[in-house]
């Protein structure tokens, strides 16, 4: 068996702090089970945090220069639990939370949203940290993980300035959220299974690149690659692509290029409150896959809502975005009455610039087995392939339990107890999601495995605990008022007992009746509503 025990161990890592990794940490604070997690020992790592890369919470979300798929009231909602009342006290009167109390049945610019989280992040972070047991990493990033049958081994890099942390780290329970990515590769792939391929001079512009830049900086840069001529080809059906329309109709108005083309797989799909709304608005859906049984709403996971289903609309209806005086071409290329494959081959062979819109890849870590052999995980369309922990799995369908991922590019799977539409097939997140359906399982996850450790009698976590709690008076606050920095706790498990312990603890795998008992004693009911 490996030695691990000289490898500081803690009982749960939280790997970036975006809206993911901070819902899964607000969910812990708003059931009472962070000093659950704190005793064990929780280690908070992400790679910005410093006073160079600004502050937590809002990962990319707040550098989008686009309005929210969502109305305020959604972002508010995950604020609002009683247990949070405290610890968020200081928020009341702040801008970034009147600005959207003022207006909260609108959707938000996406930079407003990001302020919010960031400020309501500060604050929850602040409280953990002070938790005896608890410790923040800032600057630090996660490059290589190690699985050794549900125990992490974890590779870390640092900041400069933090340079002396330790950069090796084991953990039973990795909650690894760092992220999405679009991978031009991926987007000629799934190009060419429908016998499509970019032309040759093509430049692949990621649409979340594209939509972080200011205008005049997008003009600047896909101008001059229209010198020649050519089309501009989005690629994508939902709410980024329409998105990415609006903003580069913006970009482009009053230069030569008077069209887009938007080549999407699927028809477009649009989002109404009800069936009623829906005929309003001439929008013609299939009554059986469409709707959601249980609230009735259409296409209420995969439609397109706000300021996106305004140019939807506008586009489905005109062919245009009138204000921008933009043409708009639609080309489906999926199977069906609609499908326009020769076109959108004629398309693609006159772009010089394709943008990608069609989805997100998680950001991960390198990840190997026990013998150093890569491991991949699976994807299914929209992310990874996970259970209801998301708990990803390997391309074998091996499970790879204590791993928990639930971010962009990652997502989880409908919960068909809280409803969706048949006919979607991606899968679910969101920042309201984050907060409750998407961490709650997790948490109860690695609750019911630490509880797991405790009644196999190991001494890793306690251990670990009581090293951290013990150094509690070393915990130092930086300037920025986010890195609360607790000098590195000399938490290594010096027997090697305790890592038998630990491998053994990792292998009782059957939690479901923990579970059970554990939610029902936090009396957690699980709220319907969805963002
Ligand atoms: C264009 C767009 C619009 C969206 N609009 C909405 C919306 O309106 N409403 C909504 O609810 N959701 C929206 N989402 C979905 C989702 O809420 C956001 O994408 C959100 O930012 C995802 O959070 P995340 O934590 O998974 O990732 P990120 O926001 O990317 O955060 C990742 C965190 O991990 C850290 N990190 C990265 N790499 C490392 C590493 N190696 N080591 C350590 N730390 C690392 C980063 O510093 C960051 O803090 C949108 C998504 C997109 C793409």
């Amino acid at each position: 068996m490996k030695d691990l025990s000289r490898i500081t161990g803690y009982g749960c890592i939280v790997a970036g702090v975006g809206p993911a990794g901070m819902g899964f940490l607000f969910n812990a604070l708003k059931t009472g089970q962070i000093t659950t997690l704190a005793r064990h020992g929780l280690l908070i790592l992400d790679a910005g945090g410093t006073h160079a890369s600004g502050k937590l919470g809002a990962g990319r979300l707040g550098e989008y220069r686009i309005t929210a798929n969502s109305v305020g009231d959604v972002f508010l909602d995950c604020l609002r639990d009683p247990a949070l009342a405290d610890v968020l006290a200081p928020l009341e009167g702040e801008p970034c939370l009147e600005r959207i109390r003022a207006d909260p049945y609108s959707s938000p610019r996406l930079d407003e949203i990001g302020e919010l989280l960031e400020a309501a992040s500060a604050l929850v972070l602040a409280h953990i940290t002070a938790l005896p047991g608890v410790e923040m990493w800032c600057g630090t990033s996660l490059d290589t993980l190690q699985y050794l049958d549900g125990t992490s081994i974890l590779t870390l890099s640092h900041e400069p300035e933090v340079a002396q942390r330790t950069s090796r780290l084991r953990t039973e329970n990795l909650v690894l959220n760092l992220g999405g990515q679009q991978c031009p590769e991926q987007l000629t792939q799934s190009l060419n299974r429908q016998g499509l391929t970019p032309s040759r001079r093509a430049r692949i512009y990621s649409g979340d690149e594209l939509l972080r830049m200011p205008l005049g900086q997008l003009r600047s840069l896909l101008l001059p690659r229209l010198r020649r001529g050519g089309r501009v080809c989005v690629v994508g059906g939902s709410h980024s692509a329409f998105s990415m329309l609006d903003v580069l109709a913006d970009a482009l108005r009053n230069t030569r290029v008077k069209e887009i083309t938007l080549l999407h797989r699927s028809p477009i799909r649009l989002f109404f409150e009800n069936a009623e709304e829906a005929r309003a608005a001439g929008y013609h859906y299939d009554a059986e896959r469409d709707v959601c049984p249980i609230s009735g709403r259409i296409n209420r996971s995969g439609g397109l809502r706000y300021r996106a289903l305004a140019i939807g609309q506008e586009i489905l209806a005109t062919g245009r975005i009138e204000e921008c005086a933009m043409n708009i071409q639609l080309v489906q290329t999926g199977p069906g009455s609609a499908q326009r494959l020769e076109l959108a081959s004629e398309v693609l062979a006159d772009a010089p610039i394709v943008v990608q819109c069609n989805g997100y890849q998680p950001i991960l870590p390198t990840i190997s087995d026990a013998h150093h052999q890569p491991i991949t995980l699976r994807e299914v369309n929209g992310g990874l392939d996970s259970d209801a922990n998301g708990n990803p799995c390997d391309i074998h369908g091996q499970r790879l339990a204590g791993l928990y991922m639930f971010g962009l590019g990652a997502g989880l799977a409908v919960d068909p107890t809280l409803g969706s539409e048949a006919s979607f097939d991606g899968r679910i997140y969101g920042v309201w999601q984050f907060h409750n359906h998407a961490s709650l399982p997790a948490l109860h996850a690695i609750i019911a495995r630490n509880a797991s450790d405790d009644a196999l009698g190991s001494d890793t976590a306690h251990s670990v605990g009581q090293v951290i709690a013990s150094d509690r008076g070393m915990a130092s606050v930086s300037g920025s008022g986010m890195t609360s920095d607790k000098t590195s706790a000399n938490s290594v498990v010096s027997e090697k007992a305790s890592a038998e312990s630990l491998a053994q603890a990792s292998e009782a795998e059957d939690f479901s009746s923990a579970l059970k008992v554990l939610s029902d004693s936090l009396g957690l009911q699980q709220k319907s509503r969805m963002a």
